[in-house]
């Protein structure tokens, strides 16, 4: 049986997957991005750095890496989505502004309790926990409190 592909060092020596220039640049980035990107941001920002690689292999790369789920994908609205890396995700969860598009992370301090909680409960296998809330962020709630103001 094939080694668990846990982060991107299982990955790179997994038989199943074939290394290139281009992919490796992508990891490299990857490995010490901390925040979430699509494959836009990711490209201008490569691009900044040198050796280009271009925006198929960057797009295909990123589906690659969220079927090994070493990448989760959050969705913002439809056609518009960021990635995030999931060893660095831990345990938070995600305020999404439906205005502007900006994510910004909470920590969920007792998700573990939880976890146990539900999985004794109801006899549950957990993968993984994806917590998600959708609303305004300060600076368009200021924005549309002034527009009010304004009519
Ligand atoms: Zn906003
Ligand atoms: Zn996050």
């Amino acid at each position: 049986m094939q080694k668990e592909i846990n982060s991107f060092k299982d990955l790179r020596s997994s038989k199943s997957f074939k290394n290139t220039r281009g992919r490796e640049i992508i990891l490299r980035e990857l490995e010490t991005r901390r925040d979430h990107f699509n494959a836009e941001k990711l490209y201008s920002s490569l691009s900044h750095k040198g050796p280009r690689v271009s925006r198929p292999t960057i797009y295909r790369t990123l589906k690659l890496l969220e079927r090994f789920h070493l990448i989760e994908r959050l969705d913002i609205k439809k056609n518009c989505f960021y990635y995030e890396p999931v060893l660095h995700k831990g345990d938070h969860g995600h305020l999404i502004c439906e205005a502007c598009g900006k994510i910004i992370d909470f920590s969920i301090g007792n998700l573990k309790t939880l976890k146990s909680m539900v999985v004794k409960e109801k006899g549950f296998r957990l993968g993984d926990i994806s917590i998600r809330v959708f609303g305004l962020c300060e600076s368009c709630q200021r924005a549309t409190k002034a527009s009010r103001r304004a009519t």
